[in-house]
């Protein structure tokens, strides 16, 4: 099996960076316009006139697919990640390998996933 350290420095499990909301520019002349609670996105630029709604709802909706798909990316490669590192430490099959890892995340995510097996080397000792 290859080493999961190896994966974790290689940024296997590390998805693409998340996708950014599309700027509020008018695609003609390049003006901002804001985005008013009660209209929503104006109509029309202020600007040069251009039609700015239907482009705008356009590329907000790609960007919500985006999203969604780089959401449902992300999970699946933490479930791998999660998965990959209760192997590791052996502890697949134990009755509380899920309390386990979530202690071994809680500890060790904000320093990195290689961080975070490290805890669960050492945790799962106790089991
Ligand atoms: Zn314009």
């Amino acid at each position: 099996m290859e080493d999961i350290y190896d994966k974790v420095n290689a940024d296997y499990y590390k998805p693409a960076p998340r996708p950014t909301p599309p700027a509020k520019k008018c695609p003609k002349c390049n003006a901002s316009f804001g985005l008013s609670f009660r209209s929503g996105i104006p109509n029309f630029c202020s600007i040069c006139g251009t039609e700015l709604n239907k482009y705008y709802s356009d590329l907000y909706s790609s960007y919500k697919k985006e999203l969604k798909n780089h959401n449902t990316i992300s999970r699946k490669l933490e479930m791998d990640f999660e998965r990959d590192a209760k192997a590791y430490a052996g502890i697949t099959d134990h009755p509380k390998a899920d309390r386990c890892f979530s202690l071994a995340w809680e500890y060790g995510h904000s320093d990195g996933l290689s961080s975070v097996l490290d805890y669960l080397d050492e945790l799962s000792e106790l089991l």
